[in-house]
């Protein structure tokens, strides 16, 4: 059966001081000028934002995170025969992410059918996944950049998501929608909230009637392989970048990182760090070569990967939640809705050459 409980605005420090005792709790706060996603802290407000400046991603994808921890050790009878002995360091404990919003948990699901792919699971990122619970709000008010509704989701949308969490007169409507959102809801401090579910039904709809009619994408990936050669297209879309790579960063749905090794004597450490597509040195190869030589390749690889290599591959899905951080945050007002829309309306001239693939 269906669990519903509800939360007073005023018990919501208490209650995720509770959770905290047995789990990591991470909650939106104030830093600067930017809404992040940090271990929750009962003295700091916590920061209902919509949404945050940085999605909870480092709390499963971490920036930077320890892999490995290594000795070298050498051959005594042949002293030119290195032997590396390698212990991985494997995250421990539980969870609990509360205050995501739909488009930001969504950004997980992407994850998942890479990182958790049968053949080639990563470990890391499945230990935390898995012990992690997310407390997802939903939105009430979509912003201008919002566009979660273009790509199949919306402001409720619960996928990937453990318990979803409505504003409602007074406090919170929360409904569990996991096992593992079920069991966070066992607090005294949670009162029953079957009387309250209709006020989270009519902020749920009232949300939806916000949202502008969304284009139809499903033709997307087709149409930006189309224009896959055509670099003057690329050319313009990218004129203003400035290869920051905040777009990638702030992204919940891109997952490239780079592997360092440190090293001091015999012993090291393996370490992944979050990478960006978007930086010229991502694709260096150590010859010198650069096979995306320029910021409009980098762009062209982009916008691909997320409108139409990756749903080639995972059934249709789109890598793009629709957040909008990489609208907002870029400096120079990089807008992939618009990157999209026109590949979707480009009109090859006669004879210019389509791609067919990759
Ligand atoms: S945020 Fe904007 S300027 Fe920075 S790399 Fe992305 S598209 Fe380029
Ligand atoms: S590509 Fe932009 S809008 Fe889409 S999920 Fe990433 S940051 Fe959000």
């Amino acid at each position: 059966m269906e669990l519903v409980k509800y939360l007073k605005s005023a018990d919501l420090k208490s209650w995720l001081q509770e959770l905290a005792r047995e789990n990591r709790v991470f909650a939106p706060r104030n830093e600067g000028d930017s809404v992040i996603f940090a271990p929750f802290d009962p003295e700091q407000e916590i920061a209902i934002v919509h949404p945050a400046t940085l999605p909870p991603k480092k709390t499963v994808f971490p920036q930077s995170e320890k892999l490995v921890d290594f000795t070298y050790s050498k051959d005594p009878e042949n002293l030119s025969r290195i032997m590396i002995d390698g212990k991985e360091v494997l995250p421990e404990g539980t969870a609990v992410v509360f205050g995501g919003r739909p488009c930001d948990v969504r950004g997980f699901t992407m994850f998942d059918r890479v990182y958790l792919a049968e053949k080639s699971t990563d470990i890391y990122y499945q230990a935390r996944r898995e012990n992690t619970t997310f407390i997802t709000l939903a939105c009430e008010k979509p912003e201008t950049t919002c566009f979660c509704h273009w790509v199949d989701s919306g402001p409720t949308d619960a996928t990937g998501s453990d318990v979803l969490a409505t504003v409602v007169d007074g406090g919170y409507v929360l409904e569990a929608l996991s096992d593992k959102g079920s069991k966070l809801l066992t607090s005294t401090l949670l009162e029953n909230g079957e009387s309250r579910k209709d006020e989270a039904r009519k902020a749920h709809e009232k949300a939806a009637e916000l949202l502008q009619d969304a284009p139809d994408l499903s033709g997307a990936p087709k149409k930006v392989l189309q224009v896959f050669d055509t670099m003057e297209f690329w050319e313009e879309a990218a004129a203003k970048c400035l290869s920051c790579g905040a777009c990638a960063y702030l992204c919940p749905s891109c997952y490239c990182f780079n592997i360092t090794d440190e090293t001091i004597g015999m012993k090291g450490t393996r370490i992944r760090s979050w990478d960006n597509c978007m930086s010229a040195q991502f694709t260096m190869e150590a010859s010198g070569h650069n096979p995306r030589p320029t910021k409009a390749h980098r762009l062209r690889n982009r916008v691909g990967h997320k409108f139409s290599y990756y749903p080639d591959i995972h059934d249709g899905v789109i890598s793009c939640c629709g957040c909008g951080r990489c609208i907002k945050s870029c400096p120079v007002g990089t807008d992939i809705r618009e990157i999209v829309l026109q590949a979707i309306e480009y009109e090859p001239a006669v004879g210019e050459e389509q791609a067919d693939e990759q």
